[in-house]
């Protein structure tokens, strides 16, 4: 049951890494791709749209010749609720000093007494009382009044505070709309550079998703939608939270703000009911933000670290996500490198292998009986080497994938947006497969060659395979098969 195909051990979870300055260095972009990125993170929140569009032209083409499906996902930057700047470019904050926070100063004149913020209904989203956290918590504000357009403010935690940090509200509740005129222009930046997934920052509720879905429109029926679960009030309940997820074609535990707002001790028990939501609802997950911090400066992660990442991988997540490690650090290679081998290890875990995932649930559609009965017979019966998966979408790989298992589920697809899609997808390995000019009766044994010819299946092993009568038709997978692979 625990077997992995030779030569090398397939990774199950996946790795999104964010592209920056530091994979702009000559060799390096293509030697991430090496180390085994899954997914790269474009990133709307620094550069412009020319350097994501010259980033993700330099990932295709890389990807072409080393035959990887790599998706891409951007990420939009959401409202960001930020202080101006300061005339010294940065400031010391003293504990029990008075600070205020005024939307009237001008952008570029903040002193240690008060800075500007253009966020103006500020004033109307918080009262005395409540708590404001800078630069993700490093400093903290006590609210004590709210005068005109000025936020008083008394120091609660002190220190540096430079240009243009994050504000966030402890517990939550910026009324900020998450679709800013900026996420509106780089929405259409994103579909025309081609992403294959794009990320809406801070969503509230479900209907936050819906309006990035209208206005994506057309286009958007080939980018997966990702919601960053970043604002207290997006966790708060189970209702909302399911909402989010059900509107979405996968979400990211954002730890960085999630963490600011609801605060550390109820981010651990956040991010596991974050993921077994997301599984069960049949849309994938990653985990995202700080998973390798401490490697922007050194060629080794912590313990603690390699810790977090294996947690993650034995919450179920499907990827887990580099940001500033591989935009900005000084050993982004060598961060994939770790992070591949963490994951390795912890997939070898009998927790990261075993499900109880809708064991005791009736099912509802034909295709995701055939999936699910799949897994269940290749994690029972010996000798299974994979599951094989016939699809046009990557749906069906999809509901295999939420079930755990040791054995590869194989992606069949035509389509490279398949493909790409399928990037995301814990356990799944994707492989081009166009039936165009095939006999529909010798379909199975061309597939099981092609996992011969890869390493995924060899002879006297048995590959579980799925499919529909009618090829290419979505939704159409009616049948499965347990069959040999022959020795020619
Ligand atoms: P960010 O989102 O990196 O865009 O801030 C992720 C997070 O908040 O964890
Ligand atoms: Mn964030």
């Amino acid at each position: 049951m625990t077997r992995s195909p030779s030569p090398s051990p397939l990774r199950r979870t996946k790795i999104v890494a964010t592209l920056g300055p530091a994979s702009d260095r000559p060799g390096v972009l293509e030697a991430m791709l090496k180390a085994g990125v899954d997914v790269v993170r474009l990133n709307f929140s620094h550069g412009a749209a020319d350097d994501h569009r010259r980033r993700l032209e330099d990932v295709r083409e890389i990807a072409q010749r080393l035959n990887r499906s790599v998706a891409a996902l951007g990420d939009l930057q959401g409202p960001k609720i930020r202080i101006a700047r300061f005339a010294e470019g940065a400031v010391h904050l003293e504990i029990g000093q008075a600070f205020v926070l005024d939307m009237a100063l001008d952008a570029n004149n903040g002193t240690a007494e008060r800075v500007g913020c253009d966020y103006t209904s500020l004033i109307d989203d918080v009262a005395p009382g409540d708590r404001l956290l800078l630069d993700d918590g490093r400093v903290v504000l006590d609210v004590i009044s709210i005068a005109g357009q000025e936020v008083h403010t008394r120091v609660h935690v002190g220190g540096k505070l430079s240009n243009n940090k994050g504000i966030n509200k402890q517990g939550g509740g910026l009324s900020a709309p998450a679709l800013t005129e900026k996420d509106r222009q780089d929405l259409k930046t994103a579909i025309d550079i081609g992403v294959d997934y794009l990320a809406v920052s801070f969503p509230r509720s479900a209907a936050d998703m819906q309006e990035a879905r209208d206005l994506l429109g057309e286009a958007g029926k080939e980018i997966g939608l990702v919601a960053k679960l970043e604002r207290a009030e997006a966790v708060a309940n189970d209702e909302t939270l399911d909402a989010i997820i059900e509107a979405s074609e996968a979400v990211m535990v954002a730890r960085g703000d999630l963490g600011v707002e609801i605060g550390d001790a109820a981010l651990i028990g956040t991010q596991k009911r974050i993921i077994k939501h997301a599984r069960t609802l049949n849309r994938a997950v990653i985990t995202a933000t700080q998973m390798m911090e401490s490697m922007i400066e050194s060629p080794l992660p912590t313990r603690a670290e390699v810790f977090d990442v294996a947690n993650a991988v034995l919450d179920a997540t499907d990827a887990v996500m580099l940001s500033a490690e591989t935009a900005a650090g000084d050993y982004p290679v060598e961060t994939i490198q770790a992070m591949d081998r963490v994951c390795l290890g912890a997939e070898r875990e009998r927790i990261a292998q075993e499900s109880g995932h809708r064991i005791h649930e009736g099912f509802a559609r034909i295709d995701e009986t055939i999936a699910l009965s799949a897994m269940y017979a290749a994690n029972h019966l010996t000798g299974v080497c994979a599951i094989a998966c016939m699809t046009s979408t990557g749906y069906t790989p999809l509901i295999a994938s939420r079930i755990r298992s040791g054995l590869p589920i194989v992606g069949l697809a035509h389509s490279p947006i398949a493909q790409r899609r399928m990037a995301l997808y814990r356990g799944v390995v994707s492989i081009p497969f166009d039936t165009t000019d095939m006999d529909p009766k010798t379909l199975n044994k061309e597939a099981l060659k092609l996992l011969h010819a890869q390493g995924l299946a060899g002879p006297g092993e048995h590959v579980i395979l799925t499919r529909g009568d009618h090829m290419n038709a979505h939704g159409g997978t009616n049948t499965m098969k347990v069959l040999a692979v022959d020795s020619e």
